[in-house]
């Protein structure tokens, strides 16, 4: 099965802002469904995981888990709201209900950079690991926040987008999946 990122419901956008938002998550559903992206999901070591394996994470993320819903989708879904949040703020997430805020002063900012899109789509995944999957990332200690799964995720699929945008790497296609 392939994992579709589907978008629920949008807040707070301009028509004008879709495209890039589209382009950032097809590139995303793109290096989710790879077999780079397993093979190098299976080899972080991230702190504050609930106790799962890497594996077991990546069943999760593959079959569309949500902790707000009771069923295999296979759908990784957003609810995404565009507001202005402070200066160096990315995005953030309302861990009561998912929803996730990208910021418009970076939202802007990206979309008039080259590869700004490749980072819109690392930084939703890193939203999507709280909002969907409720991992977090406690600041104790304080070296453990970077290697959260939220950011270790976020990292992954940046570097990975990056390879593919930057220099034209093509990704295969995820083997064997469940
Ligand atoms: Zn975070």
């Amino acid at each position: 099965m392939t994992l579709r990122v589907k978008v629920n419901s949008l807040q707070g956008f301009k028509e004008e802002d879709l495209h890039f938002l589209y382009k950032a998550l097809r590139l995303q559903e793109d290096i989710l469904n790879s077999q780079e992206f397993k093979l190098q999901w299976y080899a972080l070591d991230p702190k504050h995981n609930k106790g799962m394996s890497q594996k077991e994470i990546y069943g999760l993320i593959m079959r569309g888990y949500s902790r707000f819903e009771d069923l295999v989708d296979y759908e990784l879904d957003y609810f995404l709201t565009m507001r202005q949040l402070k200066k160096g703020t990315l995005g953030s997430t309302l861990m009561s209900t998912g929803r996730i805020t990208i910021n418009s002063l970076k939202f802007q900012y990206w979309k008039k950079s080259k590869y700004g899109h490749v980072y819109l789509c690392s930084n939703l995944f890193h939203e999507a690991l709280h909002s969907q999957f409720g991992f977090t990332h406690p600041s104790f200690p304080p070296s453990w926040k970077r290697k959260s799964v939220p950011y270790l995720g976020g990292y992954l699929v940046r570097d990975l987008g990056e390879r593919v945008v930057k220099y034209n790497y093509k990704l295969s296609p995820v083997a064997n999946q469940k």
